[in-house]
């Protein structure tokens, strides 16, 4: 190898990029059990291909990229979290310490930090195994998407961090991310913190922005997180919300009721609304709860009026709204056709997510690149 390229660059390819296909194809079967896999009839493109086409590099020894932060920090338990007066940042300047990549089981807060030499997953998966890796890898996706391209941004020896939780047959509860990015020459963070009067915890920035932004007009308000993008890589149409069953949907613009529960097995109760007046788009709401008897084709639609009621029906492995915006036969993605926000911190939340922060941070080492 005379030439090594950055995990950003695609126009070289290794020889190692179809082992990594394999194995990424290996995890993406075996990952398939997870809710967000789910497959509607009009998102013909496999999901969950997050790492297929990861530009890989031979690991190589890098002036610039300290590779030593590979510890699993012990269990915590969450309710007793340490103050932040102790911070772990010894693991960024010590010599490496090799722990085997031995998963430890449903025992409060765990800690996983990683050095990019390859496809996330694999970084994840070689410090906590594959039955935690896998399913952690495509939490923590979730949160990287709003920062940067994945996989097009990750760098060999960017650092990841991630305070997480192993819950029984559920994916992990991720607490805390950190990206060390080179690409960005700086680090990105995000904490979960419920704030008061919210139905759900959501993942905020150190400056009490949300992480993720929130489409306007969205076509339902009360989520617990967006599982699905355009952009996160894995070909699918749509966005998909996180929310429980019976959370009222919306209509984004004003049209008519053109069709529902269409292509049932894999829709399951579903509302296909065209935009009058506007820019010609159609919306696709998904796996909904049966829908009210005055859902007609032909019925007119107001823009925030209530359709119908979030659910879990045809392909759907968790309770979820799929929403997508079509122009013709075109896909579009609604974070470039709405516009979108992101929600600030009330005040008085702010001493409590502070505290959060504190001690989630004192689960993690000290930033290894960008030194935020
Ligand atoms: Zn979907």
């Amino acid at each position: 190898m005379s030439e090594m390229p950055t995990l950003g660059s695609t126009e070289k390819k290794s020889p190692l990029v179809p082992v990594a296909i394999v194995a990424s194809l290996v995890g993406t079967l075996s990952g398939t059990a997870w809710w967000l896999t789910h497959r509607e009839a009009r998102a013909e493109v496999p999901e969950l291909v997050v790492a297929a086409d990861a530009p890989v590099t031979p690991p190589a020894p890098s002036a610039e990229a300290p590779v030593a932060a590979v510890a699993v920090a012990p269990p915590v338990d969450p309710t007793n979290a340490p103050t932040p007066t102790t911070p772990l940042g010894q693991a960024v300047a010590a010599a490496p310490t090799i722990v085997p990549p031995a998963p430890r089981r449903g025992a409060g807060l765990q800690t996983v930090t990683t050095t990019i030499a390859g496809p996330l997953e694999s970084a994840i998966v070689s410090q906590v195994g594959k039955d935690v890796g896998q399913p952690l890898t495509q939490v923590v996706n979730r949160s990287l998407v709003w920062w940067m391209k994945v996989p097009g941004d990750l760098l060999k020896g960017d650092v990841l961090t991630a305070v997480y939780e192993e819950r029984a047959g559920q994916e992990p509860l991720v607490h805390a991310v950190r990206y060390s990015s080179r690409k960005f020459g700086k680090t990105f963070e995000a904490f979960r913190f419920q704030g008061t009067g919210d139905a759900h915890a959501r993942f905020f920035q150190p400056d009490g922005t949300t992480l993720e932004e929130q489409l306007v007009p969205s076509p339902i308000d009360d989520y617990e997180q967006i599982t699905s993008l355009l952009r996160d890589g894995r070909g699918h149409k749509g966005v998909d919300f996180k929310a429980p069953v019976g959370t009222p949907v919306k209509a984004t613009f004003d049209g008519v009721i053109t069709r529902k529960n269409w292509s049932f097995r894999g829709n399951g109760n579903s509302i296909e609304v065209e935009e009058t007046g506007g820019q010609g788009r159609t919306a696709l709401y998904l796996h909904l709860s049966e829908l009210p008897k005055s859902v007609q084709p032909g019925l007119r639609v107001k823009k925030g009026q209530v359709l119908a009621q979030s659910g879990n029906s045809g392909r759907s492995f968790a309770p979820h709204l799929h929403y997508q915006l079509m122009k013709g036969s075109t896909v579009v993605d609604p974070f470039k056709s709405h516009s979108t926000s992101r929600e600030q911190l009330p005040a008085g939340d702010r001493a409590a997510f502070e505290a959060k922060v504190a001690s989630l941070k004192a689960q993690m080492p000290a930033d290894a690149v960008a030194g935020n």
